[in-house]
């Protein structure tokens, strides 16, 4: 549960990984399955926190990584609970320790404001006003990654996250993550989420387009690494 600016934590399990069978130190996968080529440097605004969900730390499907290892301004931290001591810095803390001063002028939590999704017995989150997406580099988005359920789990567990004003996405493409069943046309991986989130707090689609598009050669590839996949060809 430490911050991974860069890195992940000592002894994290990479993901499919095997004994004995050498990982890419970047991207923490299988060498035959390293996802390193597509990463896509995208240059954005608003910084951008990822708290991953343990249970996802390890899926080959998940879209994260990638969105982490190409954002410059993100971070992605690891666990269900939060130290609320962490947790605060990670909210309003300096995300590069080398520019200590940099802290984000409002956090904002990525998280659906449609009731099916709504936390029963959570406190209504701070309203969040046009004001505060005045300029989208001093903002912060918190991201939590894991499934519908997970996610409201690490919203329920974590206080500070409640008091965090919401940002909701509005107006979705269908989502083109055909490798995870989505219970909506318009459920989306974390990374064509968080793309739609800063296009949307940008007021631009444009600087996400080149990471949309490497984000399908990653899921043709997950596609193609299906047990099974070689028979559907046939
Ligand atoms: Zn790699």
């Amino acid at each position: 549960m430490q911050p991974d600016a860069a890195f992940s934590p000592p002894g994290e399990i990479p993901p499919s990984a095997t004994p004995g069978r050498p990982a890419c130190a970047v991207c923490l996968r299988p060498q035959a399955a390293c996802i390193c080529r597509w990463i896509t440097p995208t240059a954005h605004q608003a910084e951008v926190v990822l708290l991953q969900h343990p249970l996802e730390v390890s899926h080959a499907k998940g879209s994260a990584r990638l969105l982490h290892l190409s954002l410059a301004r993100s971070l992605m931290a690891i666990g269900e609970v939060f130290d609320p001591a962490l947790l605060q810095a990670l909210i309003s803390g300096p995300l590069q320790p080398q520019a200590p001063s940099a802290r984000p002028s409002h956090t904002l939590l990525l998280y659906p404001d449609s009731p099916p999704h709504q936390a029963p017995g959570l406190p209504a989150p701070p309203v969040l006003t046009p004001a505060m997406l005045q300029k989208p580099g001093g903002l912060r988005l918190i991201v939590l990654d894991g499934t519908w359920r997970k996610s409201r789990k690490m919203l329920c567990l974590n206080p500070l996250l409640q008091a965090l004003p919401r940002l909701a996405l509005h107006g979705l493409p269908a989502s083109g993550y055909r490798i995870r069943k989505a219970h909506q046309p318009d459920q989306l991986s974390t990374l064509e989420a968080v793309c739609a989130a800063l296009a949307q707090l940008e007021g631009s689609a444009a600087p996400f387009a080149p990471l949309l598009a490497a984000f399908d050669g990653f899921v043709a590839q997950q596609l193609a690494c299906r047990p099974g996949a070689g028979k559907m060809l046939a």
